[in-house]
């Protein structure tokens, strides 16, 4: 059976990501694995977690992930075991980024990941309006957040990045700017992300308020951060120049990664197919078998394509022809191409990259782009990927 021990040890090199699973409670916006804090052995899963972090020990680790769940819902001792089994890592890689909700985060973790080495701390802000975090179920103590994010901007060592989720139900486009006002009163974060309910697929309130419009909710938005100075990078994301998040580029341009903990997913990319491989979704279960627990999967070079052209199209740099060109061959690359061509013409692109008005009706564009790829012959026209990646 293809285990992801056996086969990280065929490749040099990977982005690492951990998955703390633990929230207080669910919010109802959420879509990610996570479980009640309370009603789980944390100490055992990070015990186990950072025994699954030792199959990294032959590799590059460029870049590090800790998201959730809340990381910071993790004990000041089990934080400080995860960011031990890490530290070898850490030292060796270029970003390493901790999820946290800013209530959580105490002086004694924030000494923690800053003595550890971690140099960027990714807020789940979600809104400043109490009535926007009580539809989210995201009640909580606004001052005591706020505290959060004034004291970790004090260190200046630390890059910020907050997250906002945008369009939710009963709100008006202006929150959005009011909630980027409020944040930008506390501190100068490097890095904005912006998650629309409606554009976020399979969570209770997106399903129930999918009409909500993305236009009206959108781009005042995008236009107000870029007016601030942020770029416009990805779909969802802002950055000041040259603070794009390295990792999420990384899994945009698809490249190796390992995930690590209930629900996490890897993908390892061979000269002529690519692995993925899932945690399994279950705490106990992952404290008893770790990733030696994790799902299989063999990734087709059709569906390898496809995943290449919709991750692509999130952002600015667009779909990347030539590497298509060399790893499938011209035909596929002229289809790939002609179907980009229309979208031009039809003012969604342009240089192969979606415009935001395409932005907008991204899932459209998506699915043309997909008939295209399911029309072609792909058999045997594979060329090896790491002459690409
Ligand atoms: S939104 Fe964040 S805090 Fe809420 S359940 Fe999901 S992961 Fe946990």
């Amino acid at each position: 059976m293809t285990s992801l021990y056996r086969e990280v040890k065929k490749i040099s090199e990977a982005s690492v990501y951990l998955h703390i699973p633990f929230c207080r409670k669910k919010c109802g916006c959420c879509a990610f694995f996570s479980v009640p804090y309370s009603s789980c052995d944390a100490g055992g899963y990070i015990r186990r977690m950072a025994e699954d972090i030792s199959m990294a020990a032959d590799l590059t680790v460029p870049t590090i992930y800790i998201g959730g769940g809340d990381p910071g819902m993790l004990s000041a001792d089990d934080l400080s075991l995860l960011l031990d089994a890490l530290s070898p890592y850490i030292t060796g890689s270029s970003e390493t980024t901790i999820e946290m909700n800013p209530e959580h985060l105490t002086d004694s973790s924030l000494d923690c990941i800053i003595s550890h080495g971690v140099d960027r701390i990714s807020f789940g802000i979600q809104s400043f309006d109490p009535n926007i975090r009580r539809i989210l179920g995201r009640e909580g103590n606004i001052d005591r957040l706020k505290e959060s994010l004034l004291k970790a901007a004090a260190h200046k060592e630390l890059q910020l990045n907050a997250d906002f989720i945008t369009s939710v139900p009963g709100t008006e486009p202006d929150d959005t700017l009011r909630d980027i006002d409020s944040l930008l009163e506390i501190c100068t974060p490097e890095h904005i992300s912006l998650y629309d309910l409606a554009l976020e697929d399979n969570t209770p309130l997106s399903r129930r308020y999918r009409e909500t419009s993305l236009k009206d909710h959108l781009t005042p938005a995008w236009k107000y951060l870029k007016q601030l100075g942020y770029r416009h990078y990805e779909l969802s994301n802002f950055s000041l120049e040259g603070r794009e998040g390295q990792h999420n580029l990384r899994y945009w341009r698809l490249e190796n990664y390992i995930g690590i903990g209930c629900s996490a997913v890897s993908g390892l990319v061979f000269p002529d197919h690519i692995l993925r491989f899932t945690g399994i979704r279950d705490v106990q279960g992952f404290i008893m078998e770790g990733m030696h627990g994790a799902e299989a999967e063999t990734v087709t070079s059709r569906d390898a394509l496809k995943d290449l052209i919709m991750v692509s199209l999130r952002t600015e740099f667009g779909i990347p022809m030539q590497r298509i060109r060399s790893i499938y061959g011209d035909e596929t690359a002229d289809a790939v191409e002609q179907c980009s061509e229309k979208w031009e013409s039809a003012g969604m692109m342009q240089h192969h990259a979606l415009l935001e008005q395409g932005m907008l009706i991204m899932d459209t564009v998506v699915l043309d782009f997909f008939s295209t790829v399911e029309e072609l012959d792909l058999d045997g026209t594979v060329r090896p990927l790491d002459s690409f990646f």
